[in-house]
Order: structure tokens, then C-alpha cells, then sequence
């Protein structure tokens, strides 16, 4: 029917302009609440990528995952969605602090992510912030004080605020979440996401996303994950 040719219509025009193939399974079939497959639905997120489908069911499980994939496969939507529905779930508010922290290495990246965070997060009242360098510090101080419960950051600007912004909650931490580890550590914040890592508290959930593993990544792995994290690895599609 025509819903049907919508929606394939809607798939291949995605698979074109992304870098990869959607599979069968559907946002709307996950047990994630009715406000976040709202807005994934607004934004034409129907279909989830591979990186999507293997990851988002154990990470709503509550498990650590280590993920291998590259650029373009999804992996934005992969971190968000559990991570917003296990704050939801919580029931977190501005007094409990942060939640949930994103690691990425670029400011373009943070800015890529916080966008689809705050897209994602229209019909929940979780709050949200980005930390990065060259923003103003002042403002968002006051905004990491009054409670923020997701951040998106960089690793400077985040260690930054850890160690100097005094009324930043941060330890009713459930979440650390490390995007793109290899180029983290190849701009050369290694010594940042230690620091970051041993500041946290131990009691949460990790997920560690890298297109490939060196032995600095591996390192950040030993140091960041539980031992036995799900694995899961996305070939090139094309
Ligand atoms: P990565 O972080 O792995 O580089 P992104 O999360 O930025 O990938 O996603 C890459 C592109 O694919 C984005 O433009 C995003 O909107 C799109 N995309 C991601 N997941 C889906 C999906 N399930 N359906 C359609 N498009 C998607
Ligand atoms: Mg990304």
C-alpha cells in the first residue's frame, strides 16, 4: 500500500546519501518509550543501520559495549537512544546532575551530535548541554550547575569543568560514552580522557566506539570497560 511505498521510498533515498545499508528492524519495535519513537519517527528514522540494530537492545539491557565501526554507520543514534531512555526511566531531573556524558573528539562533532540530542529529546523533559572548547566557559557553568543531564562535550572543556565548576553534579553518573576513541587519542587528548575516566564514577555503564584498535585504544578499553562488554563490529557495506 502506500505506506509501504513511503517508507521504501524513504530507505533508499537514506541509503544513498549515508554510508550504509538499513536492515529490517524498526525503531517503533524497540522497547524504548513512546516520546523517543515519536520524535525518531518525525525525524524519519524508521529502519535502524546494522551498528543500530546490534547495539541498541544490549545497551538498553544495561550492558558495557565495545563498538567497531566508521564513520557514517549510525552510531550517533546508537548511544542516544539507550542513553536517553535509560535516563528517562530514572526518572532524572535538573537536582540529580548529569546522567549521561558523550566524549567526541571535534567540536563539529559535538555540535553534529547535540543536535540530534536535542531533536531526540523534544517530548522528554531531560535536560541538555554541550561543553566545548572555545564556547563560552561562564555560561555553561551556570547552565552545569543549575543540572544538566546529558552533556555532549570535548575532552578538555569536559576536564575542565570536572575538576572547576563547583556545583557540577556528576555522581549520579549511569552513563560514559566514548565516540570516535581513535581520533580522541590521535588529536592527542589521551592524557584528558584518563584523567576523565579516573574522575567518574566506577558504578555505570560504558560504551566505546573506535574505528580501529590500537594499543592506546586499548588502553582506554582496560582502563573504561567492565571485562566482558558485547562486541560488536560493522564491516564496510560498499
Ligand atoms: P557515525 O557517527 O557513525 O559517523 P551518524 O550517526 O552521524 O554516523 O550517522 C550518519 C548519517 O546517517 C547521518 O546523516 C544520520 O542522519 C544518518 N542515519 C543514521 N541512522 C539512520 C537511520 N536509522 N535511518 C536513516 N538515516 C540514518
Ligand atoms: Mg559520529
Amino acid at each position: 500500500d502506500r505506506d509501504n511505498q513511503l517508507e521504501k521510498d524513504i530507505t533508499k533515498e537514506q541509503e544513498a546519501t549515508g554510508d550504509f545499508t538499513l536492515t529490517d528492524d524498526k525503531f517503533e519495535n524497540l522497547n524504548i518509550s513512546e516520546k523517543s519513537k515519536k520524535a525518531l519517527k518525525e525525524l524519519n528514522f524508521i529502519k535502524m543501520t546494522e551498528i543500530q540494530s546490534k547495539s541498541i537492545q544490549p545497551l538498553l539491557e544495561g550492558k558495557d559495549l565495545l563498538g567497531k565501526a566508521k564513520t557514517g554507520s549510525g552510531k550517533t543514534l546508537a548511544f542516544l537512544v539507550p542513553a536517553i531512555e535509560r535516563l528517562y526511566n530514572q526518572k532524572f531531573t535538573p537536582k540529580k546532575g548529569v546522567g549521561a556524558i558523550v566524549i567526541t573528539p571535534t567540536r563539529e562533532l559535538a555540535l553534529q551530535i547535540y543536535g540530534i540530542l536535542s531533536e531526540l529529546t523534544k517530548y522528554h523533559t531531560i535536560t541538555t548541554g554541550l561543553v566545548m572548547g572555545g564556547a563560552n566557559r561562564k555560561t555553561e557553568q551556570q547552565k552545569l550547575i543549575k543540572g544538566v543531564n546529558l552533556i555532549v562535550g570535548t575532552p578538555g572543556r569536559l576536564l575542565d569543568h570536572l575538576h572547576n565548576t563547583k556545583g557540577f553534579v556528576f555522581d549520579n553518573l549511569q552513563m560514559l560514552i566514548v565516540d570516535e576513541t581513535d581520533r580522541i587519542l590521535e588529536i592527542g587528548f589521551e592524557e584528558e580522557i584518563k584523567q576523565i575516566i579516573r574522575l567518574l564514577p566506577k558504578e555505570r555503564q560504558t560504551m566505546l566506539f573506535s574505528a580501529t584498535q590500537t594499543q592506546k585504544v586499548e588502553d582506554i578499553i582496560k582502563l573504561s570497560l567492565n571485562p566482558n562488554p558485547v562486541n560488536v563490529g560493522v564491516e564496510d557495506n560498499r
